[in-house]
């Protein structure tokens, strides 16, 4: 049975503890030039986390960790399923020709984008247009140790972004996929987001996590969301799943 029992919105930061490489991350390209860009935003031109990347890379680390479950019977793509109770389907989204009876997928997230004080740091500091900076690096070539000059485009450390998920209630079989989302963001910082991740790229932190909650009355009354959590207590993704 699916039926609307209420919205959770999970807010806070994306921290970047390192450089954040986003957009293509082929190591094949070209001499020079910066073939990596990051996703701009084309109204404010300043770099934006997709939400399409945070929510693919929250999936497959669930993938990676449930690889028994989810991996195997995927032959390495991305795990999709006709199974109506499948978690990681009904909470990330089946492809669309997959005609199954588990209602809208879950979980929405939308794109992060950089918050207020992470934009003024990026216009006073230097070599920093647009949120990015060019850094060069040597690829070596394996077989000819030759090395190969490469330009990319990054996101500065200490970056901050605001980022907003909603995740929807149709069933009471949704407060554990709720707690899977929770594990995904807790996985994900321990993995990296964008390119280059095995150069040290795209180490992330989700931090002043809230969870707030609004069912069918707080629509039809036109209330404000209910804090679940408080920005006083828990506010890791690994805290608030340990106190759920
Ligand atoms: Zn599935």
């Amino acid at each position: 049975m699916i039926e609307f029992i209420e919205n959770y919105r999970i807010s806070g930061k994306i921290i970047c503890q390192t450089g954040l490489h986003i957009g293509g991350s082929s190591d094949t390209l070209g001499i020079g030039g910066s073939d990596s860009p990051v996703i701009l935003d084309r109204i404010q031109k300043v770099p934006i986390i997709p939400g399409s990347s945070l929510k693919g890379k929250m999936r497959s680390a669930l993938e990676l960790k449930y690889s028994g479950l989810w991996l195997d019977k995927s032959e390495g793509k991305v795990h999709t399923c006709k199974e109506p109770g499948c978690n990681l389907c009904t909470t990330f989204g089946r492809g669309a020709t997959e005609r199954v009876m588990a209602g809208p997928t879950r979980l929405i997230v939308r794109d992060a984008m950089p918050d207020a004080v992470t934009k003024e740091a990026w216009k006073d500091k230097d070599g920093i247009s647009h949120g990015t900076e060019i850094k060069g690096e040597n690829f070596l070539n394996r077989i000819t140790s030759m090395a190969t000059p490469r330009f990319i485009e990054r996101v500065p450390a200490g970056s901050a972004f605001d980022f907003e998920m909603i995740f929807t209630i149709y069933s009471p079989e949704d407060q554990d996929r709720l707690k899977l989302v929770l594990e995904a963001m807790s996985i994900l910082e321990d993995s990296y987001l964008g390119g280059s991740g095995s150069r040290g790229y795209g180490k992330i932190a989700f931090a002043d996590i809230v969870i707030a909650r609004k069912d069918p009355d707080s629509y039809r009354e036109g209330r404000d969301w209910e804090p679940l959590t408080k920005a006083e207590g828990e506010t890791t993704a690994r805290g608030i799943l340990a106190s759920l």
